[in-house]
């Protein structure tokens, strides 16, 4: 049996005072959480990263990116081993708005999430189509692609390390949710891409849904076979919402 995770993505948002507050707040939804078989997560800015590994126990705290090279001059960037001496293990790859604002091709992907899993991380890999590209018919060959190029020349130990994250970029942020059916569909042909590169171990692979979940409608999207969890942007930054969605599961 796969387990649950609820993931939070908090973007640019909470400054370390804000987000240090909330990891004080998790430890009761963490315990209610994990005795429920459910992984919760919080991926705050690297700034608030160490507040929150720090003020919180039984959280992941993942970072929203990272760079693929150890060091050296790239002005802005944050290395793998500096995530490393804070104790992240989790990091976000290929989110749409790093693929929108910040030129994140899946080969640049593919590099990030190579280096991580040689060092043991946990990469939860972001796909997922523009609203142009929905409305074309053309979802399938978007997410395959993105997989195809983001996960390859990976083995099939490492998939253990990986999770992905269905989020079809027309429903980020604007409260269009896709129908349970549609994040059941490409969820399963996101399973069935996985399983043609790397067989097997496809079916403990983690694949979330994200785009506009909230407590709402978090349990529909989760009663579907082959979505296991959820990638959460606006309705993770309240404690109260976030705590909603895991009792929501439960
Ligand atoms: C996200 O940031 O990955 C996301 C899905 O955002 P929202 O839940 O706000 O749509």
């Amino acid at each position: 049996m796969r387990k649950k995770l609820l993931l939070g993505n908090w973007k640019m948002n909470k400054t370390v005072l804000e987000a240090k507050s909330f990891a004080k707040l998790t430890a009761p939804i963490v315990k209610m959480a994990s005795s429920a078989g459910i992984l919760v997560g919080v991926a705050p800015t690297y700034l608030s990263l160490d507040a929150v590994k720090s003020n919180s126990s039984g959280l992941i705290v993942a970072a929203q990116n990272c760079h693929y090279e150890d060091h050296g001059a790239f002005t802005g960037e944050v290395s793998i081993p500096m995530l490393k001496e804070l104790g992240i293990d989790w990091v976000i790859i290929g989110h749409s708005e790093r693929r929108q604002y910040d030129n994140e091709t899946d080969e640049k992907c593919n590099k990030k999430i190579q280096k991580l899993l040689a060092n043991n991380m946990t990469v939860v890999y972001c796909v997922g189509e523009t609203l142009k590209e929905f409305e074309e018919g053309l979802t399938k060959e978007v997410v395959e692609r993105q997989l195809r190029v983001g996960l390859k020349d990976l083995n099939s130990e490492q998939l253990r390390n990986v999770v992905v994250a269905y989020e079809p970029v027309w429903s980020i942020g604007t409260g269009k949710n896709a129908s349970e059916e549609i994040a059941e569909d490409v969820c399963a042909f996101v399973r069935n891409i996985v399983k043609s590169m790397y067989g097997a171990v496809s079916e403990e692979l983690l694949v979330l849904y994200g785009g506009s979940v909230k407590p709402e409608n978090i349990a529909g999207y989760l009663s579907q076979a082959d979505v296991d969890g959820a990638l959460v942007g606006g309705a993770s930054l309240k404690i109260e919402s976030f705590e909603a969605m895991v009792k929501a599961l439960i």
